[in-house]
């Protein structure tokens, strides 16, 4: 970290940014200014507007997962090109890229070399793949690669498209993550398909957002199982999912199953279920929700909560397809940008926004944290 002195406020590339900076885990999110600098070849430097807050990002604060420290937090943004490195003159897509175009990028950059990049062709698998605003250190030049910063620093091979004029940032950062986690989880491991019943359990943003690419995939009912109720009101406000059962509400486990059930075709089970509650012993209860011969896609266990315990007696004798879903790859949020045009027409996306100053990230971690705010969404003064 430096202290770089304001220099010439006319010139673009001096002078500092603010970024909110993880000092030690458990710690509150402090200010802190970095030196503005220009990028090398291949890389592009982006004015932030809107940086979301995602659940991991309570996680890695309180250091459930090993990261390295200080970090600027914040894997999912979008922002206007403030300058580009020599050679960079398109998008993700091959679209020619401007300074003052408004963008996002994948989170992550994948090794493209190794068994799961290459042999597999799976980069979601990639273990040694760099992720903004969590593996990248800001005590380590360029030092801005987090997202809740003024300014963000995109390394050589990251993945940069330009949001379709048709959305606005507020509805692609809507999503945030869960956006290209919901893409990889539903379109390429779930694959429901046209005519099935849904059950996704979760109301978080990875829930909805795989809820709302089941109903575009052509599920013929989506059911939501979460809650707390305002977050379920969010859900059903915004068009997302057809029928909404709050956990809160129905507390007793059988008869929430039976209500579940009779809301399938024939009383059987969905046809696939997709857990993104984070919470363990929804295992169990998915396994139960499933139909024979159904899906369960277990997607929301991001951070380790520990074991629990299921009877595996049920996977046999219903002959289920368990499956995962780990995070997403470059592609997949390439075609979560170019989904959104979809997205926003049929769901009220902005509408999971709440909005915060950049500086008052501890108090938008904390209303998400508490289910005061669906998505906590910081703003910055979109200098550039
Ligand atoms: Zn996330
Ligand atoms: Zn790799």
């Amino acid at each position: 970290m430096s202290n770089a002195t304001q220099t010439d406020p006319a010139s673009r590339t001096t002078g500092t940014a603010t970024a909110m900076v993880l000092e030690g885990f458990g710690r509150a999110m402090a200010p802190r200014t970095f030196p503005r600098v220009d990028p090398d070849a291949g890389a592009v430097v982006v004015d932030v507007t809107h940086a979301g807050i995602c659940g991991t990002d309570i996680h890695l604060q309180q250091g459930r997962l090993a990261i390295p420290v200080p970090v600027i937090l914040g894997h999912e943004a979008v922002g206007r090109v403030h300058a580009l490195g020599e050679g960079v003159t398109t998008d993700a897509r091959g679209e020619e890229l401007r300074v003052g175009d408004a963008v996002s990028w994948a989170s992550n950059i994948p090794c493209g070399h190794c068994y799961y990049c290459e042999d597999q062709q799976e980069p979601s698998l990639c273990e040694t793949r760099k992720v903004y605003g969590i593996n990248q250190s800001s005590a380590d030049w360029p030092h801005l690669s987090g997202g809740w910063s003024e300014q963000i620093y995109l390394q050589p091979g990251s993945t940069i498209v330009r949001i379709p004029s048709s959305v606005t940032p507020q509805q692609v950062i809507a999503l945030g993550c869960a956006g290209p986690t919901a893409v990889h989880a539903v379109n390429r491991i779930a694959k429901p398909d046209a005519g099935n019943v849904v059950v996704v359990q979760g109301s978080g943003p990875v829930g909805l957002a795989c809820a709302m690419y089941a109903t575009l995939a052509g599920a013929a009912k989506v059911i939501i199982v979460g809650g707390p109720a305002n977050r379920l009101e969010v859900a059903r406000t915004a068009g997302i999912g057809d029928i909404h059962i709050d956990i809160f509400a129905e507390t007793d486990r059988a008869a929430r199953l039976d209500r579940i059930l009779a809301e399938t075709t024939g009383g059987r089970g969905a046809d696939v279920v997709i857990e993104a509650a984070g919470v363990p012993t929804a295992v169990s209860e998915g396994i139960d929700i499933a139909r024979r011969g159904g899906k369960y896609l277990v997607v929301g266990q991001y951070t380790d909560h520990g074991t629990t315990p299921i009877n595996p007696h049920y996977i046999t004798k219903k002959q289920l397809q368990v499956l995962g879903s780990w995070a997403f790859s470059p592609h997949n949020h390439l075609e979560y940008v170019e989904s959104l045009p979809r997205l926003a027409a049929r769901f009220d996306l902005a509408s999971m926004v709440t909005e915060y100053p950049l500086g008052k990230a501890e108090e938008a971690m904390g209303d998400m944290r508490d289910g005061r705010s669906l998505k906590s969404v910081l703003v910055t003064g979109g200098q550039s």
